[in-house]
């Protein structure tokens, strides 16, 4: 679908380019290494990757999530840890730009461009994953500032980022109703971050857990209104999950590249292993899951970018296939590869664990086979009513 869309192809071509002579030399020493790439997040800045969906109005790049499903797929081709700093970036600024008035908006967007800022996403709380609304962390209301007080896990870019986005109750009696969004200045008394976490995968970008105790925040860091927050991070990952779908997709495409690659040229039995029926299945199937995931991938983000019905089941449909077909696809390269595959050299090993964390960040796959489930009996009912017996079908 993505090579029908003409005007899209100056972006794919451009950051394919960058890609292969910028981000491909230093793939490697990121991942083993495992330090945060500050010349890489300044070199994203300068190509505007770190403010892609940032309106051109407003300083930042593209502002469509087309585009920035692009990057993220293009990027993770080489360097899945890239691409993520790119996606929470984006994760980080979007309930800035969803719910800010005019005059906000404009100042704390040229903030993020014009200083460079990092951003964090501050939702998971050691008791709260999958049930956002069970989180413990509050905030109180004290004259004219908040405090803050909890612990946010796996906070990505915790450590090295400028501002933290971070989602607290205002009014605990209110279960999700009584969450509310902040903006957080890294250097505020009371935060603190613990050692990096020692990931599987994406290496090179850090998460950490983050303490808050007696944060205080000015009242104008409130996001939106109290009570709001559950929304904005509702909101804000549904635009951001086809772009993990795209990352999915990434690692997926450079994994069978290689095995394809390899198939070809290896040779058993007196011919290509590529030749091989077992094998030729394998690939087949591989090349056929990706073309769908692109589709899917694809479709979500112009749903997005168009304001079409059912973005929020496309969003989480191809959040878990591209990420279970990243899964699938690097695990099945490695096998194509043999013991050539099961040495860290090939590069096939990062693929995997890469792609095992896109099936667990911005929501489980679980819980978005859970959503799709849930908007497509919020569809049934709206074209039917529940005036409708089963039989009726028949
Ligand atoms: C590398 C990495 C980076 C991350 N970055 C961030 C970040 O920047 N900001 C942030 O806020 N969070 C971040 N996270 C947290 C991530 O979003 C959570 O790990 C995820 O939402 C799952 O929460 P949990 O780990 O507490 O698992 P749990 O919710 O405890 O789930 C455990 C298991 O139970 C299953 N499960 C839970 N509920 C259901 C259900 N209703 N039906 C079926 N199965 C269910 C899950 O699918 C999972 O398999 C990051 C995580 C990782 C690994």
């Amino acid at each position: 679908m993505i090579e029908c869309l003409e005007e899209y192809q100056p972006l794919q071509q451009g950051v394919r380019k960058m890609v292969e002579e910028v981000v491909k030399p230093r793939a490697r020493e990121i991942e083993e290494s495992d330090e945060f790439p500050y010349d890489m997040a300044n070199r994203f800045f300068q190509e505007g990757y770190l403010q892609v969906l940032i309106p051109k109005e407003l300083g930042g790049h593209l502002g469509d999530i087309t585009s920035f499903c692009i990057l993220a797929e293009e990027v993770a081709k080489v360097s899945a840890s890239l691409s993520l700093l790119i996606v929470v970036q984006s994760v980080g600024t979007l309930p800035i730009l969803m719910v800010t008035n005019e005059t906000q908006r404009r100042e704390l967007c040229s903030q993020i461009v014009h200083n460079r800022l990092i951003m964090a996403f501050c939702l998971t709380e050691p008791l709260a994953g999958s049930d956002v609304a069970s989180l413990q962390m509050t905030a109180t209301k004290q004259n004219n500032r908040y405090l803050l007080n909890g612990k946010k896990s796996f906070v990505t870019n915790g450590g090295v980022a400028d501002r933290y986005v971070v989602f607290a109750k205002t009014d605990p009696s209110r279960g999700r109703r009584g969450i509310s969004a902040f903006l957080v200045e890294k250097d505020l008394q009371g935060l603190t971050c613990s050692p990096k976490d020692d990931k599987i995968g994406m290496r090179g970008i850090p998460s950490c857990m983050v303490t808050f105790r007696d944060v205080s925040v000015p009242t104008d860091h409130l996001l939106g209104q109290e009570g709001e927050g559950f929304k904005i991070a509702m909101e804000t990952l549904n635009r951001s999950r086809p772009a993990i779908g795209a990352q999915a997709l990434g690692i997926a495409e450079s994994a069978m590249e290689v095995a394809t690659l390899f198939a070809m040229r290896r040779r058993q039995f007196g011919k290509p292993i590529a030749k091989l029926e077992g094998m030729q299945f394998m690939l087949a199937e591989m090349a056929t899951l990706i073309e769908s995931a692109k589709a899917l991938v694809y479709k979500a983000a112009y749903h997005l970018d168009h304001g079409l019905p059912h973005a929020t089941k496309y969003s989480a449909m191809c959040k878990y296939f591209a990420s279970d077909v990243a899964m699938k696809i690097t695990t099945d390269a490695v096998q194509i590869l043999g013991g050539y595959g099961c040495l860290r050299s090939s590069n096939l090993e990062r693929t995997m664990r890469d792609a095992k964390i896109t099936q667990i960040y911005e929501g489980t796959n679980q819980v978005q086979r859970f959503v799709v489930a849930e908007q497509l009996i919020k569809e049934f009912l709206e074209k039917y009513g529940m005036g409708k017996d089963w039989s009726d079908f028949l």
